[in-house]
């Protein structure tokens, strides 16, 4: 049962299991903040000076992380923008929903946004990779790479030298539980709140969310009216990280604090070992022959997705 907030003595609206609080709506949004400011901390992720391109799908964490990092770029000192990605997944106007959201949010935030268009800047659309013959990828894979791909370059375009997106707390326990039990060394030794660039034309990849739980950011938006797109991507049934996420979620039940648990010990206990192991193993990163971005192959995943969509038209 919820008492009083544990700060003000005011109703209490949330209750934070792991930290042993109750708080009312003004005292939570300010602990998600300052919890968001101790995981930059932590992690050093932000210093003062960089110029970070925050890339935003309209979602709730990365409209939150948009309203946090906003507020916190004067005190630390950075330069801030966003990004976003039509990815053209047109079924119940998914993607336009997502791009005008977006512009919206950044618009009344006073933040530059990137626009990038899928079919006009590269080609093709998720839409045309879903209904291609020669993809033999899932979906949420192809996806990933586009993402990945496109984040990066425009980051470079800008001048980032950091790209933060909003991966919480659940997405990050569950790819890392998904990892282990697949024993993916490279996934696991690339997962992390920061990637930093491994050479030219790759910016260091930061995630401010970390520690901070789906449900947070989902209550921060709510307390704070910020509006973001509720709908799920038609695509997303088939994402197998969902059902992961249910069973992290199912562990923090049984132990509270457990999903925390599993990031820091992965950082500060295994990552490192993993990181010496694989600084010996690890393929040189090298320029695409075809887009000369960063690849550890001749010609990238993306491009070579490009190509397979190509092949229908
Ligand atoms: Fe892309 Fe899959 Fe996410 Fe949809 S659910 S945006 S296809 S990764
Ligand atoms: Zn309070
Ligand atoms: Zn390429």
């Amino acid at each position: 049962m919820l008492k009083q907030c544990k700060l003000c003595g005011e109703p209490a609206s949330v209750r934070v299991p792991y930290a042993r609080l109750s708080l009312c709506p003004k005292h939570f949004t300010e602990y998600v903040e300052r919890h968001v400011r101790n995981t930059i901390k932590r992690y050093k992720l932000i210093k003062s000076g960089d110029r970070v391109v925050l890339a935003i799908s309209g979602g709730k964490d990365s409209l939150a992380l948009l309203h946090i990092l906003n507020n916190l770029r004067g005190e630390v000192g950075f330069e801030l923008s966003a990004l976003n990605i039509d990815l053209g997944i047109r079924k119940d106007d998914y993607s336009l929903k997502a791009v005008q959201i977006s512009e919206k949010y950044c618009r009344e935030l006073g933040v530059e946004l990137a626009k990038v268009d899928m079919k006009r800047d590269f080609g093709f659309t998720i839409d045309e990779v879903f209904s291609s013959n020669h993809v033999r990828r899932p979906i949420c894979s192809s996806c990933g790479v586009i993402k990945r791909y496109v984040t990066n370059k425009v980051a470079v375009e800008l001048g980032a030298n950091s790209l933060a997106t909003g991966h919480n707390l659940d997405d990050e326990s569950a790819v890392l539980l998904s990892n282990y039990v697949k024993a993916d060394i490279d996934l696991l030794v690339r997962s992390g709140p920061m990637l930093p660039s491994r050479g030219e034309r790759m910016v260091s990849r930061i995630k401010p969310l970390y520690e901070t739980s789906e449900k947070e950011t989902t209550l921060y938006n709510f307390f704070k009216g910020i509006q973001h797109l509720e709908q799920k991507c038609p695509y997303a049934s088939g994402a197998s990280t969902l059902r992961l996420k249910e069973v992290v979620n199912a562990l923090e039940e049984e132990w509270v604090g457990s999903k925390i648990a599993l990031v820091r010990s992965f950082n500060k206990k295994i990552k490192p070992i993993l990181a010496e192991h694989y600084s010996k193993n690890s393929k040189d990163i090298d320029l695409c022959e075809a887009c000369g971005y960063p690849t550890s192959t001749k010609i990238c995943s993306f491009c070579r997705l490009k190509k397979s969509v190509s092949k229908n038209c």
